[in-house]
């Protein structure tokens, strides 16, 4: 009956074309302002280690450098946020206070070493706390849907650092953060967090052992090869926990062969399992087979294939809601190439590729071959 006063009667048809018009122009302009948040501190680079650290402010500079060249930071796609603060009583929620109270004396009088593997500079303290702040804004921003998704370049990286320990370069867990902020002030149910860098990410998984509100699933160099020394695949999570920890310990050299793999078998029917509402990615590009401090055999298009896979995850279960953090990566060629691919990614934009090759061994292929197997048959959530 409508279609039949719409053919005949043109005062209803130029109102219906009308409305349908507004509606087409809303729609366009809510993805025109949809944007990727680029999220940066300029204090990020003045955190500085110890001379010739590998863990140094030339990462960022690099891949600022690299993302700026290629003419995406005045891309409309890209926002460039500088972050405030982290709120303390947020940041006591994963850390002891008189812990953090220590960094920020010990921050102060700008001492150098502070623990084992972490030293401080008259920075150290706020930069952690901008860092952490970056990743309740980014959380923030792509919930209130002002952005669509992000990625957090910060330094110091946040992965390893637990409840009252500096750890593997790391201060305050920012992704950890994040997850905590996500579940206890948007009331979000299930978040998932992957973390490909190549060491394991021992404060995460610790962060969120006994949950199941935070799925944890880390791929990383088999701890008895590398720091810290854990993640394997026995652990599992405790409790109500138990099955929300997955670890995909890697044989030295694996690569592109062996993540796209792990992605296929567990990371992807896990993430199906669990329906996430919001996915959280620990970056660390240290996986790749030029890092002087790892031996993994990842390549910059073995990155691209977890980028583009992580993000589908986010459309098919999340909203497309995705927050990516960076943590390791210490060859600063890599840093460049790989942050550039990610910002792509993110964003929607082609990814450039690079000319770099890497042939797994066959024995790391048949070790993950047997590693997926054990994760597979242990796992309570397939
Ligand atoms: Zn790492």
């Amino acid at each position: 009956m409508f279609l039949f006063y719409w053919v005949v009667t043109p005062r209803i048809r130029l109102i219906s074309i009308f409305i349908i018009t507004i509606l087409v122009v809303i729609k366009s302009g809510d993805v025109v302002t949809m944007v990727t948040d680029l999220v940066y501190h300029d204090i990020f680079v003045e955190h500085v280690m110890s001379t010739n650290h590998p863990e140094s402010p030339q990462r960022l500079r690099s891949a600022l450098s690299s993302i700026k060249s290629a003419g995406l930071l005045d891309n409309q796609r890209i926002n460039l946020l500088t972050p405030g603060k982290a709120p303390l009583n947020e940041v006591y929620k994963l850390h002891g206070k008189e812990y953090l109270e220590g960094i920020r004396a010990r921050s102060e009088r700008g001492e150098g070493m502070y623990t084992m593997d972490t030293s401080v500079n008259s920075y150290t303290y706020d930069a952690a706390l901008y860092a952490a702040g970056g990743g309740i804004e980014a959380v923030d921003r792509v919930i209130e849907r002002e952005s669509e998704n992000a990625l957090v370049l910060c330094r110091p990286p946040g992965h390893h650092a637990e409840y009252e320990k500096a750890f593997g370069f790391c201060f305050i867990n920012n992704i950890a953060v994040a997850a905590k902020h996500l579940l206890e002030k948007h009331g979000v149910k299930r978040v998932l967090i992957v973390d490909y860098d190549a060491h394991h990410g021992n404060g995460t998984q610790r962060s969120f052992y006994s949950t199941k509100d935070v799925l944890y699933i880390g791929l990383h160099q088999d701890g008895r090869t590398l720091f810290p020394g854990s993640g394997f695949p026995n652990e599992i999570g405790v409790g109500e926990g138990e099955g929300y920890t997955v670890n995909l310990a890697m044989y030295p050299g694996a690569g592109d062969i062996s993540y796209n793999r792990a992605f296929s078998e567990v990371v992807e029917p896990i993430a199906d399992s669990y329906n996430p509402d919001f996915i959280l990615v620990s970056v660390g590009y240290d996986g790749h087979f030029m890092d002087p401090l790892t031996n993994l055999g990842l390549t910059t298009s073995g990155f691209t294939m977890m980028n583009s896979r992580l993000k589908e995850l986010a459309n098919s279960f999340s909203n497309g809601r995705i927050v990516c953090f960076l943590e390791g990566g210490y060859n600063l060629e890599v840093m460049g190439m790989c942050s550039l691919n990610l910002v792509q990614e993110l964003a929607g934009l082609g990814v450039t590729s690079f000319d770099d090759t890497y042939k797994e061994s066959n024995m790391a292929s048949e070790y993950t071959g047997k590693l997926i197997e054990k994760v597979v048959a242990e796992s309570l959530l397939l």
